[in-house]
């Protein structure tokens, strides 16, 4: 079966890579670093009234280890309150902006982007993050802006020119579009011949709204684009595996061939699709890939039952905790066993302590607290343990 995915591999493999911090290092404590024999120093020295609350490099040096552990609320405080305490640099600005960006609040973390680029214009890691926020906004022309004036600073940000010249593409395509709308949905398609197409899509999405709205106790107020494709568009713009048959990446991405022009199928991955943005919207950006594709999967129509073409053995099952933290780049195979593993696993908890604690799990989450803290104190368990069981279940 084609799998629809979400696409939020980009700032999660910067993070993880150590990109990110990286980047905050060199910006912010190479300075700090030289400091913190002194610091340490002056810790030993004042420990009787040198609070860590009080001190911006205590709390920037907190800020980032909060971030190294994914603890990005706590890391959102501490930024925001070094940010404060010290108003000439740029780099407490993005890491509050980094945190708040991972937590989903999107407006939180512009803010802070545009606070660092005022205050250092030539921040280019702010300038990719701040474009980023903007195009998954759906903000085209802003998010192109920002990039072009990164490059007109960094002449040689080459991955910034690859991804520039691929929006103004898009851009010059969806200036084309046309658009419906429904009380929750936006449809842009191409051709007006797709206009009773486009209409259907966001009665589509309406139902699915209710449905799984219904479901999960949330009904998300934000209203969600989904942008319609030819094929060759889609694949274009996404640059994903032949395997997937629509994208989330902050607007729902559907190709109109092939199976999507199969009602049921239509169905499926618009529902498919619309977990997505409702999970980024109560959770943020930090939530697994096995739990928002095994979610999504489960929230298809039916799929709350067991799917009865899954392999009855455990061959062909993966423990989930074990598995990448994005799909998008695994082969057709591993695909299949990764989302079925995952929505077997998400139909697990559901089943043993129902869909409100999983809901309240996602909550815990946009809020800040990482996945496994969240995972043992709503479910009871240490994940890992929970997927291992699951995977010999
Ligand atoms: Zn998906």
């Amino acid at each position: 079966m084609s799998r629809a995915c979400v696409l939020n591999s980009g700032y999660l493999q910067e993070i993880h890579r150590g990109v990110l911090l990286a980047v905050v290092l060199s910006t912010l404590a190479a300075r700090l670093l030289l400091r913190s024999t002194f610091l340490a120093l002056a810790v030993l020295l004042a420990a009787a009234n040198l609070r860590a609350s009080d001190d911006p490099v205590v709390l920037a040096r907190a800020g980032l280890g909060a971030i190294e552990a994914g603890r990005f609320g706590d890391a959102l405080d501490a930024f925001t309150k070094a940010a404060a305490m010290r108003p000439g640099d740029a780099s407490m600005c993005f890491g509050a902006g980094v945190a708040a960006f991972m937590l989903g609040k999107d407006d939180v973390a512009q803010r802070h982007f545009e606070c660092a680029l005022t205050r250092n214009p030539e921040f280019l890691s702010a300038s990719t993050w701040l474009g980023d926020l903007h195009y998954r906004a759906g903000r085209l022309n802003e998010a192109i802006s920002i990039y072009e004036a990164a490059l007109r600073r960094s002449p040689e940000a080459w991955e910034v020119r690859r991804q520039l010249d691929n929006w103004r593409k898009e851009l010059l395509l969806q200036s084309r579009f046309r658009e419906v709308r429904s009380e929750h949905f936006t449809a842009l398609f191409e051709t007006a011949s797709d206009e009773a197409l486009a209409r259907d899509v966001v009665t589509r999405l309406e139902t699915a709204y209710r449905r799984i709205g219904d479901a999960l106790g949330l009904h998300p107020s934000r209203p969600i684009t989904v942008l319609l494709y030819t094929r060759a568009q889609f694949n274009d713009i996404t640059s994903l595996a032949g395997w997937s048959v629509a994208a989330y990446d902050g607007r729902i991405r559907v190709p109109l061939s092939g199976a999507a022009a199969q009602p049921e199928e239509l169905d499926r991955l618009l529902s498919h699709e619309f977990v997505h943005a409702v999970v980024a919207t109560v959770g943020g950006r930090t939530v697994p890939a096995w739990m928002n594709e095994g979610l999504a999967t489960v929230l298809e129509p039916g799929g709350l039952e067991p799917n009865p073409a899954q392999p009855t053995g455990t061959s062909g099952r993966s423990d989930v905790s074990k598995l990448p933290e994005s799909f998008v780049g695994l082969s057709a195979r591993k695909a299949e066993t990764a989302y079925s593993s995952a929505a077997r696993a998400v139909r697990h908890l559901i089943e043993q302590r129902g869909v409100a604690t999983v809901v309240a799990l996602l909550t815990d989450m946009g809020r800040g607290t990482p996945f496994p803290d969240a995972f043992q104190s709503r479910v009871g368990m240490r994940y890992e343990d929970f997927a291992a069981l699951v995977a010999q279940h």
